[in-house]
C-alpha cells in the first residue's frame, strides 16, 4: 500500500518511522511518503493561509497550494488502478472506526491532507473529487490543533491490518472492536501479585471454559463502559460456539 501525507509540519509525522509501521516501511510492505505543503506555494513567504470570507476568528488554508500538492501526489502514482482515497481529517467528518480502518486497509493508495487553523477551503474537497474518493474523517468528538495527530492514529490503525505487519495475525482477531465488543481483561505472570489473583479459570487449562469466560467479560465490560456499542451488537453474527456465552 502507498500512503502520502501532506502537512505544513512534516516532522510531526516522524514517529511513523518507529515501531511496527516503521518496520513495515523498511520491509517494503508500506510505501509512506510525507510532503511539505509549503513546497507547493509560489510566493516568497510560502503562504498557506488567509482570512475567512464572511469574517470570524482564525485563518483558512488556501486552495491553490492544496490543489498543487494533491495533483502532484495523484500524478506521482500512475500505476494505481483505482482512484486513491483522500482522507481529510476533520472533527466534522464521519467517525474513523475499526470498520473504516479495515475498509481503508484494502485500498491501493491513501492520501491524507492535514488541515490546520480553521481547516481547508471547502472548494479543495469539491475539486479533489475528480481525482480522489474524498472522505472527511474524524478521530472523535473533540477538536485538535491539526490533522497530524489524527493521521498518526489512522495510519497506525490501518497499517497494522496490512498483511505481514503484525507478526501474529491471530492477535488482530480478538481485539476490541473486531466483533463489536471490547476486549476481555488480560493478565500475565505472576499469577498472584500484591494480594491480587488472576481469575482461576485462566489457570484451569480448560479452553472451552476460558473462551466462555472471555466472552462473558467482553460483554460485561462493554455494557459497563460502552453501552452504545451493545445497542448495535448482534450475537447472531458470532460463530455458533461463541453464542452460548450470551
Ligand atoms: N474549525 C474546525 C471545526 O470546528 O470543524 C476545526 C479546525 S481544527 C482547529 C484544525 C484541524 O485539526 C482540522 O482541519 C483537522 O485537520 C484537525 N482536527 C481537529 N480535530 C480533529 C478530529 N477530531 N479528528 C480529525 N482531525 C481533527
Amino acid at each position: 500500500m502507498r500512503i502520502d501525507v501532506v502537512s505544513i509540519f512534516p516532522d510531526y509525522l516522524a514517529p511513523l518511522e518507529l515501531s511496527l509501521i516503521g518496520k513495515a516501511c523498511q520491509d517494503g510492505l508500506l510505501d509512506l511518503r510525507v510532503h511539505d505543503l509549503r513546497d507547493f506555494t509560489t510566493d516568497r513567504h510560502r503562504t498557506v493561509d488567509d482570512t475567512p470570507y464572511g469574517g470570524g476568528a482564525g485563518m483558512v488554508m488556501k486552495s491553490e497550494p492544496w490543489a498543487q500538492a494533491l495533483a502532484s501526489v495523484a500524478a506521482g502514482n500512475t500505476e494505481a488502478a483505482t482512484k486513491p482515497v483522500l482522507i481529510v481529517p476533520s472533527p466534522a467528518g464521519e467517525r474513523f472506526t475499526q470498520a473504516a480502518a479495515h475498509e481503508l486497509a484494502a485500498e491501493e493508495q491513501l492520501v491524507f491532507a492535514c488541515g490546520r487553523y480553521e481547516g481547508i477551503d471547502e472548494r479543495v474537497m469539491e475539486w479533489a473529487a475528480e481525482y480522489f474518493t474524498v472522505r472527511p474523517m474524524s478521530l472523535g468528538d473533540y477538536v485538535l490543533n491539526g490533522g497530524e495527530v489524527a493521521v498518526l492514529a489512522m495510519v497506525e490503525a490501518i497499517g497494522r491490518l496490512l498483511p505481514g505487519v503484525v507478526g501474529n495475525p491471530e492477535s488482530l482477531v480478538e481485539e476490541s472492536h473486531s466483533d463489536g465488543l471490547l476486549e476481555y481483561p488480560v493478565y500475565t505472570k505472576p499469577s498472584s501479585w500484591r494480594d491480587r489473583e488472576v481469575p482461576a479459570v485462566l489457570l484451569s487449562g480448560n479452553h472451552g471454559k476460558i473462551a466462555q469466560w472471555r466472552r462473558h467479560e467482553q460483554y460485561r465490560r462493554t455494557a459497563e463502559r460502552r453501552p452504545d456499542l451493545l445497542a448495535e451488537f448482534d450475537a447472531a453474527k458470532l460463530p455458533r460456539a461463541d453464542r452460548t456465552a450470551f
